[in-house]
């Protein structure tokens, strides 16, 4: 028998994920080498809200691209506005950025990290909210600064351990006139296999055909193997970009591969697009895309404005780091320390003495047992929080003023220690621990 309504337990939304305090760590140890990065690149950070009108992504995005078709959640607010929870960050990106007189006269480098929403079939490392770390560079019109959110994407992957397991591929989608010049050559190649063609690309074959080129059907891939290359269409001008941005990469010695049909899912790029992908991670093995979008701030109602950035998703990349066991051991949040009162009488003074810890080692990462209980079920929850070390204070050490200091987790003695002895003491052991 069903249960009546009200009593069903309510649960989250399909594809949308509670982050659990078992995984927190993990994600403030990349969140935090992130945000160190983006500072030592002279980028900053920008916040935008989480909800935008809609006209905003069916303009920015496209009309006719699977994110404005099928995969936003829109809605109209109580006023009878068209709102949509952002599929992506660009779009709000240039709007706030636009909004805001950042682009007038000047090269801004942004940045900026949060969740995304996209009402797509969950499956692991695709989900209905997820996050994503974009960067965009605003102003500069050169190949210097594609390279130089590759580079910053690249010493990302060196500092997270993960340099062997990604590629880089690059494309370049040439301007405007040389992408509708291949746009119709590329048609009349599509139409001669007409036959070969499934029922997603019939479809694009008329509002997005360089879309079909991204296809996953095996059976169209030695047709699209043969398919006429963007890249021996390209205008002079993208070409010298391209030639640019490749020479640079060579320089700073980070390989790429040349996909000629890397074409991304969004209208506003242009010139340059790229991705990092991995094959660790099954068929969801892009883990940060970009490109050049020159023409969307002036499609906004803006100047011309040059512009490159990518995003990054947060989730396919923890993945990564968990497949491939690169999680280091700051980043599993364990504790150090749990500081603990062996019956009431100790309360007062193993509080005060845990604070003392956390002004003098504000590295320690220390718990104080609450709660009171038998002696048994103290040092039983001890054990349980992870800590590596348990302080006990009872009433023999507050009578001498020590403290004893047990180690949980390895044969060691435990040491009978002064008051004036914690702090270094407890210092090294955790200093050890980290290194
Ligand atoms: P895909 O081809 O995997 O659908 P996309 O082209 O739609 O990706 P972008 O819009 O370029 O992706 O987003 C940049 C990155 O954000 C992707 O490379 C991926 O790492 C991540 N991402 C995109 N959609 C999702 C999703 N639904 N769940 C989790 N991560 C996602
Ligand atoms: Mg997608």
């Amino acid at each position: 028998m069903s249960k009546p309504e009200s009593t069903k337990k309510i649960q989250a939304i399909r594809g949308m994920n509670d982050l659990l305090p078992d995984q927190s760590a993990l994600w403030q140890y990349f969140e935090e080498t992130v945000q160190r990065l983006t500072q030592r690149y002279g980028y900053a950070e920008i916040r935008m809200p989480i909800v935008e009108q809609t006209a905003l992504f069916a303009r920015t995005i496209g009309e006719v691209t699977d994110i404005v078709e099928k995969e936003m959640y829109t809605f109209e607010d109580r006023n009878g506005d068209s709102l949509t929870l952002r599929p992506e960050g660009t779009a709000g990106c240039v709007r706030a950025a636009m909004e805001h007189g950042l682009l007038h006269n000047q090269t801004q480098r942004l940045w900026y990290k949060g969740p995304m929403f996209r009402h797509e079939r969950p499956q692991k490392g695709r989900y209905r909210q997820f996050h994503q770390v974009g960067v965009e560079a605003f102003g500069l019109e050169g190949p210097d600064i594609d390279a130089e959110v590759i580079l910053l994407s690249a010493r990302l992957w060196r500092e997270l351990g993960l340099s062997d397991h990604v590629t880089l591929e690059l494309n370049s989608l040439g301007s405007s006139e040389a992408r509708a010049a291949y746009r119709d050559k590329l048609v009349a190649y599509f139409e001669q296999h007409r036959d070969l063609l499934d029922e997603d690309s019939l479809r694009r074959l008329t509002s997005n055909p360089l879309r079909i080129l991204d296809s996953k059907n095996p059976d169209m891939a030695p047709m699209l193997a043969d398919a006429p290359k963007l890249m021996d269409h390209l205008d002079d001008a993208s070409r010298e970009h391209f030639d640019g941005l490749t020479a640079l990469l060579q320089a700073a010695g980070i390989d790429y591969v040349i996909n000629p049909r890397l074409v991304r899912g969004l209208d506003y790029y242009g010139r340059t697009v790229f991705e990092w992908t991995t094959t660790a991670l099954g068929s969801q093995g892009t883990v940060c895309a970009g490109g050049r979008y020159d023409g969307l701030v002036e499609q906004l109602g803006g100047k011309p404005t040059p512009a490159v950035g990518f995003a990054m998703g947060i989730e396919r990349l923890i993945l990564l780091l968990e497949t491939l066991e690169l999680v280091p051991g700051a980043a599993l949040g364990e504790l150090d320390l749990y500081v603990l009162p062996m019956d009431d009488g100790a309360t007062t003074q193993a509080m005060l003495l845990a604070e003392r810890l956390r002004s003098e080692l504000p590295a320690l990462r220390l718990q104080l047992h609450c709660g009171g209980g038998s002696f048994k079920s103290r040092i039983k929850k001890a054990d349980r929080s992870g800590a590596r070390l348990a302080l006990l204070l009872g009433e023999t050490e507050l009578a001498e003023g020590r403290a004893t200091l047990k180690f949980l987790r390895e044969e060691r003695e435990q040491l009978s220690l002064a008051q004036a002895e914690l702090i270094d003491t407890l210092g090294n052991l955790a200093s050890d621990e980290r290194a």
